[in-house]
């Protein structure tokens, strides 16, 4: 088994400056000094994360018969969360150093540096003198409302912790509204906030994040068989989208570190270049959702069942996934620095993102040759406008084509095609009207006709 501690910074100081240098992603506010926790996504990092979450819906929604999809509210009702336990539980334990005024995460205090002296509480040091742990609710309390007063519970709202509980809110008018029969998922991507106490490691612990989740109900009898089952459809969803299996841990949590509800469950772990750490839980919460907003409502959410005349409040199999930390996983998983020799012995370090096609920012890079043929001008962008609506692609025509090459290997550009003199037909009649069409991973490079491009890539793009 790999070394769950295993880790590598400078590898992750190459990731981020490549990050901000090609434009996947910058610290939000950054020209003010940079807000803690939160991100901005640039250019590519918007395309990157699009590519997952598309796939993600198409894969979880549109390709099963057996989930559907929502997209609620943001702002979220205080009764909500004080039934689900996020207003009376969701904390961590906090505790502030008398020495440096820092605040650390009392369950990891070991492994955090001090922001202030570096001196003071490397791993919890005896120079440092903390506090007692205290309760931290980690929820975006805010006001709703022109004239919300600061004492009127009915004006408070959250920003959601998680995307899961307008499912579980929602769960009957979905059930009403769309003929769904158990067992079925409630599917959703979007935006959730957790004032973290010490958000680190680059994008992967943020303030503001998204999430993928799922909410899957079914009869109580099933929930554990589905637990496993779903497990393997996310194993499998992550080696589709290029993170391999040998990458990936199961964490089987055991008795004692799971909810209290949940009786069951996984999170899927990944090596990141910081260590081995969660991007996705899949969670048996059984009855326990559906059941505190039952009572909290005071509306019945029970099913039944027209079959079997049973009637009971569905169990649930939840799935949930970090989307930013999946596009972090993606961007690490890509990087990769190889060493060229040229023919005179010359030593290159080559730059190149090897992301799967189908994640990739952009799909094809167009070339001419040469920016002063106006033939091959002309045909190159006739092929952007033909591919465009289609798939996201790179006209370039600054530089010598090999430079051209290098800078969409460095941002993960799968492919790369060169309109040149054989297009025009001067290499003899049968390559015109082909281009040459070159593989980022082994910078081969073969000829395709234009009529074929279409085709070929999308079988491969998608
Ligand atoms: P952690 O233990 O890392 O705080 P968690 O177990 O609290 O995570 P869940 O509540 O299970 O996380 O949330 C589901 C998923 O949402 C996580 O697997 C992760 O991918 C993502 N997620 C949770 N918190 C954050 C965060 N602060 N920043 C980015 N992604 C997050």
């Amino acid at each position: 088994m790999a070394d769950k501690t295993n880790t590598d910074p400078q590898r992750m100081e190459k990731i981020v400056s490549l990050c901000k240098r090609r434009g996947f992603i910058f610290q939000a506010g950054e020209l003010y000094g940079g807000l803690n926790g939160c991100w901005d996504y640039g250019p590519l990092g918007a395309e990157l994360k699009r590519n997952l979450k598309d796939y993600w819906w198409r894969t979880t929604v549109q390709e099963r018969d057996d989930v559907v999809g929502m997209d609620g509210a943001i702002l979220t009702m205080q009764q909500v969360l004080v039934a689900s336990g996020h207003v009376g539980g969701f904390s961590d334990p906090m505790v502030d150093c008398k020495t440096c005024k820092g605040r650390f995460r009392a369950d990891n205090v070991a492994s955090m540096q001090c922001p202030e002296k570096p001196s003071c509480c490397v791993g919890g040091s005896p120079k440092c003198e903390l506090t007692e742990a205290r309760e931290f609710n980690l929820m975006f309390k805010t006001k709703m409302g022109a004239s919300a007063d600061e004492n009127d519970p009915n004006a408070t709202a959250y920003l959601r912790p998680e995307t899961a509980q307008s499912i579980f809110v929602q769960y009957k008018n979905v059930l009403d509204s769309s003929r769904v029969k158990l067992p079925f998922g409630i599917a959703q991507v979007g935006k959730s906030f957790r004032n973290e106490i010490n958000p680190r490691n680059y994008t992967f612990r943020s303030r503001e994040f998204e999430q993928m989740e799922i909410e899957y109900f079914c009869h109580p009898e099933d929930g554990m068989r589905l637990t496993d089952e779903w497990l393997e459809t996310r194993l499998k969803f992550y080696e589709e989208i290029g993170i391999p299996r040998t990458k990936l841990h199961i964490l089987d949590v055991p008795d004692g570190e799971r909810a209290f509800y949940s009786q069951k469950t996984y999170d899927i772990e990944y090596e990141f270049p910081f260590g081995v750490q969660e991007l996705e839980g899949v969670a048996y919460r059984t009855d326990y959702d559906l059941g505190v907003h039952q009572k909290g409502s005071g509306r019945p959410l029970e099913y039944f069942d027209e079959e079997t005349k049973e009637k009971f409040l569905p169990h649930v199999v939840e799935p949930s996934a970090g989307c930013d930390r999946t596009v972090l996983a993606l961007i690490c998983e890509a990087f990769d620095e190889e060493t060229l020799t040229d023919d005179k012995g010359k030593e290159d370090v080559r730059t190149v993102m090897r992301f799967t096609p189908r994640m990739a920012p952009i799909k094809v890079g167009i070339f001419p040759l040469l920016k002063k043929n106006e033939e091959q001008v002309r045909i190159a962008k006739e092929i952007q406008k033909k591919l465009q609506p289609w798939m996201n692609v790179f006209y370039d025509d600054s530089g010598a084509v090999g430079r051209r090459y290098r800078r969409q290997d460095e941002v993960g550009t799968p492919y790369g095609i060169t309109i040149d003199f054989e297009t025009l037909g001067e290499g003899g009649e049968e390559l015109k009207n082909t281009v040459t069409l070159r593989h980022r991973d082994s910078m081969e490079q073969e000829r395709i006709a234009i009529d074929a491009l279409l085709p070929w890539l999308l079988e491969r793009v998608r």
